[in-house]
């Protein structure tokens, strides 16, 4: 079903996340249909030379181009406020697609040094390898990426809030900023979804997601995108997808068609879950510091209420400890005394998610690099899921009460 302007005005995200789509078939199926095919036939020889060469619109090969797969673009850049999204088979494909469409050896970029690990990795090892050079500079502070430009600087990247800290990135600062150097600003926004935070509208060029996080939000598949605007991603990336082939399934694209459904109210119940969450953590002894965007204590309060709807589903918290050993073993215990938060890295699922960053997410980093980081032995993350709230404090409670 294509969802339009019927009287002119806009319709609403929970609107979008249900309805938009690509036309019904000529079945009339309510639900969006799975096309679990790799090709596709064309009425006759002409038809077919105008489709492959991109002179007739239609559908030719699964690799660029999927009626499911379509769909899914629809609904993400309507949910994003964008013109256009390509999908992609990850988060990470999504960066490196974005990356090969529009970057070449020579180019330099600016990236927070508070994004995704494997960003960092695809940015300053996998890229550099091609002749991109990578400056890491502060998540939060402007001017260290306005000191970072230079000449042949294209893509400026951020990530906010970010992982495990939750600090936020002033995403109109950094557009500004961008512009003003003829270069154009990238935001990864898995941790809020379009549900929370919109980054086009403060000024981004362009947006990544993990549809393996929230858009899915229940942990089954994994998928990516890139939405921006539809010239650079119709001239641009769609003929480096075609050679590449970065594609997601049209059977993913389904499962997190289904998923974006429900994304608003899911946003809705993940944030007031961790906003009682961290309300609560920071009341208990055993918890120093609680990191957590919706927390008026947050450092960036004002700037994430400004760009957020709420202060999201993720957050961490420090344990009190008189040393670095002493902290790890008191968040291990805490970890291991849970029976329903899922020891696991992964985050944007209806199950809680509860991690030590030091030894598994940032455990690559060196000790140097961690404490640059702040990422403390006594640092929990937890990605709250939409359990009951009071089952999910007395399952941190086993833990946390034995340390004091
Ligand atoms: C998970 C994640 C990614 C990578 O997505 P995949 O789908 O796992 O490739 C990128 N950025 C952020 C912020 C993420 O959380």
């Amino acid at each position: 079903m294509t969802v339009d302007d019927q009287n002119g005005a806009p319709l609403a995200l929970d609107t979008l996340a249900v309805r938009e789509a690509l036309p019904r078939t000529p079945y009339g199926e309510n639900s969006e249909a799975l096309f679990l095919t790799s090709s596709f036939v064309h009425p006759d020889a002409a038809t077919a030379a105008a489709r492959f060469a991109g002179e007739q619109e239609g559908f030719v090969y699964s690799r660029f181009s999927n009626p499911t797969v379509s769909s899914y673009e629809r609904r993400l850049a309507a949910l994003e406020g964008a013109e256009a999204c390509m999908a992609t088979g990850s988060g990470m494909a999504a960066i490196l697609l974005l990356a090969m469409a529009m970057l070449k050896a020579g180019d330099h970029v600016i990236c927070s040094q508070g994004v995704f690990g494997s960003t960092i990795n695809l940015f300053g090892r996998e890229l550099a390898r091609f002749g991109v050079e990578t400056t890491f500079v502060s998540q939060t502070d402007v001017s260290q990426w306005a000191a970072a430009l230079r000449p042949n600087t294209r893509l400026l990247f951020a990530e906010t809030p970010s992982n495990p800290l939750t600090e936020v990135c002033d995403i109109a600062a950094l557009a500004d900023l961008a512009h003003g150097a003829g270069a154009e600003l990238v935001v990864d926004n898995c941790f809020c979804s379009p549900a929370l935070q919109r980054p086009l509208d403060f000024g981004a060029d362009w947006v990544i997601h993990s549809g393996t996080k929230y858009l899915d939000g229940q942990g089954r598949v994994i998928a990516g995108a890139v939405c921006g605007k539809a010239a650079p991603i119709h001239d641009k990336l769609l003929p480096v997808q075609r050679t590449v082939g970065l594609s997601l399934s049209p059977f993913n694209a389904w499962v997190v068609l289904k998923g974006m459904e429900t994304l608003g109210v899911r946003m809705q119940a993940h944030s007031a879950a961790a906003l009682a969450m961290a309300q609560w953590l920071q009341t208990q002894p055993a918890v120093g510091r609680v990191f957590y965007p919706g927390l008026e204590s947050h450092p960036q309060h004002a700037l994430a209420m400004r760009q957020q709807k709420t202060g999201g589903a993720v957050l961490s918290f420090e344990l009190k400890a008189a040393d670095a050993q002493q902290a790890k073993a008191r968040a291990f215990h805490v970890i291991d005394q849970t029976r329903i938060c899922s020891i696991t890295a992964n985050l944007g699922d209806t199950k809680t998610t509860i991690t030590h960053p030091a030894t598994t997410t940032h455990g690559r980093l060196s000790e140097a690099q961690r404490q640059a980081a702040g990422i403390g032995q006594g640092l929990i993350r937890l990605a709250v899921g939409l359990e009951d709230v009071s089952d999910l404090q007395r399952d941190l409670s086993r833990g946390l009460q034995t340390l004091v």
